[in-house]
């Protein structure tokens, strides 16, 4: 029997008013249960809030040095506990151990990061131009925010909302996605553990259309940060604007990575293959399109392949290259987006089916998957799979390349292959993307650099990370005194 696990609610683990719950299977074999959890109402989530909004003004008016230290203790904590996580990461959500490690790592990183920056929330101080007078801003914490977060990035996401919101003197109401919701659980036995006040942070899991719904709407909530498909983010920057609190929506992608002539080859495949079938794809900024100069197209098309051939698909704790989707209706989509590429007449290279046998009856295993021949209008080039499907596309020239770089209604990632300067240049400035890379993936970001997209990849207001990650959560006052 698995271990059913609480929701926390001003400072106490408990059960939901609900009385129900739900499982987390390995979506590598799906007869391991890996966890039960709690199907919140929407009143656990108006309490939540409510315990948030009581436990605000305390918390703001704790020093932020005092904030910080507690945020650096979470981390030490989490440090302590990174082998557990690991392997509970990979068991509710499938990225192979390595992959698990590494983001696990991340939300480590995230919360020292933050603990530091607490120390250094700084205001300006303008000239008043007079004796007597002082001008200057101070920032200020919103009040109670609610977080809301996807399954595929599981403890890294919901670290890089929590750590800088509280960090600025915020109260949290949060929500886990329910495919992948307990390796989140971590960061607030850690904060608890590191003396966070009680009804400062509170976790609370169920389902997007009863819990996220109301943490998304209260009218208690100041601000709503959240990270997600496009759909869902449209109806939560909708509910948001209803009575103007701030909104933050980071949501999905299909980008692009354009490979040029002068481009190191070896470099090419590697960061495309990577950036495509790593993560199982299920990445935001996955890489899904391959956009290759004719002059090296064939040759390209030959080494991906290769590439995708090589991977030893399987369980990600048994030392596969790449682990499972996470549920079965993300494998039926990846699925139906291959029989689509076919009949929009896609040439199928390698891979399309789904993995039957031994070791890959009772998970949900797809193989990596290529086409070639692809042409930008095809829906396979257009619209998010979130799956190791990568297609590849012809082009004859820079601008024709960049052109479809940009031919799509997201704007996530991009990043250009050349070893010519110029080219490199031109495209950080022609290619419509929130983050614009040259011979690097599409996948992957520092922490401390600001993290978000264009278009309807985001509600490109604020970003996520580093000090822009501080300002989402910030107010900004500005003071003038005649004294
Ligand atoms: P999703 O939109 O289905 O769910 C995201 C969260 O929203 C979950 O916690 C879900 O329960 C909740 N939710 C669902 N309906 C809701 C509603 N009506 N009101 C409020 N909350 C609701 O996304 P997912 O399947 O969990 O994650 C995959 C998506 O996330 C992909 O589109 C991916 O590109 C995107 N993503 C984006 C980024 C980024 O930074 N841009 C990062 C990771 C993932």
């Amino acid at each position: 029997m698995s271990a059913e696990y609480d929701i926390y609610i001003d400072g106490e683990w408990k059960a939901s008013e609900s009385d129900e719950t739900f499982e987390v299977r390995n979506p590598a074999d799906t007869t391991e249960v890996v966890g039960v959890y709690q199907s919140a109402t929407s009143d656990d989530a108006e309490a939540a809030i409510e315990s948030a909004v009581d436990a605000q003004e305390e918390w703001a008016s704790t020093p932020a040095p005092e904030r910080g230290s507690i945020l650096s203790e979470t981390s030490a904590i989490l440090q302590s506990r990174k082998e557990e996580l690991t392997e509970l990461l990979t068991a509710e959500e499938g990225k192979t151990h390595g992959e698990a490690g590494g983001e696990v790592q991340r939300a480590i990183d995230i919360f020292r990061y933050y603990g530091e920056k607490a120390r250094d929330l700084g205001g300006t101080v303008k000239s008043a131009g007079a004796e007597n007078k002082q001008l200057y801003t101070k920032p200020e914490p919103l009040g109670t925010v609610s977080l809301i977060t996807p399954w595929n990035y599981p403890i890294a996401i919901p670290a890089w909302k929590l750590a800088p919101a509280l960090a600025t003197g915020n109260t949290v109401a949060f929500k886990p996605a329910s495919a992948a919701p307990g390796v989140s659980r971590a960061l607030f036995e850690a904060l608890e553990e590191a003396g966070l006040p009680a009804g400062v942070a509170n976790y609370v899991t169920g389902s997007g259309s009863e819990v996220g719904s109301a943490l998304a709407s209260h009218e208690d909530v100041d601000a709503v940060s959240f990270t997600g498909s496009t759909a869902v983010g449209t109806s939560v920057a909708r509910q948001a604007a209803e009575d103007l609190k701030r909104v933050q929506c980071e949501m999905g992608g299909k980008n692009p990575t354009v490979v040029m002539p002068s481009g190191d080859f070896e470099t090419a495949v590697d960061i495309v293959g990577n950036g495509a079938f790593g993560v199982t794809g299920q990445a935001c900024t996955a890489c899904s399109r391959a956009i290759v100069h004719e002059d090296v197209y064939e040759e390209f098309v030959d080494a991906i392949v290769d590439y995708a051939e090589s991977l030893d698909v399987g369980d990600g704790s048994a030392g596969a290259d790449m682990g499972p989707h996470v549920t079965e209706s993300e494998l039926d989509g990846t699925l139906e987006y291959i029989d689509v590429a076919v009949a929009d007449g896609a040439t199928l290279e390698t891979g399309g089916e789904r993995l039957t046998g031994d070791g890959y009856d009772d998970g949900y295993f797809v193989e990596p998957t290529v086409f070639s021949d692809v042409t930008s209008e095809m829906r396979i080039a257009q619209e998010e799979v979130f799956g190791p499907v990568l297609a590849v596309i012809p082009v004859s020239s820079y601008e024709e390349g960049v052109e479809v770089a940009n031919d799509v209604d997201y704007g996530l990632s991009a990043s250009i292959v050349t070893q010519d300067m110029t080219e490199a240049k031109r495209f950080v400035d022609d290619v419509e993307a929130g983050v614009a890379k040259v011979n690097e993936k599409t996948t992957g970001l520092e922490l401390h650099v600001p993290f978000g997209g264009y278009k309807q990849s985001s509600t490109n207001t604020y970003r996520e990370q580093g000090d822009a990650g501080l300002d989402f959560f910030t107010s900004t006052k500005t003071v003038y005194e005649n004294y």
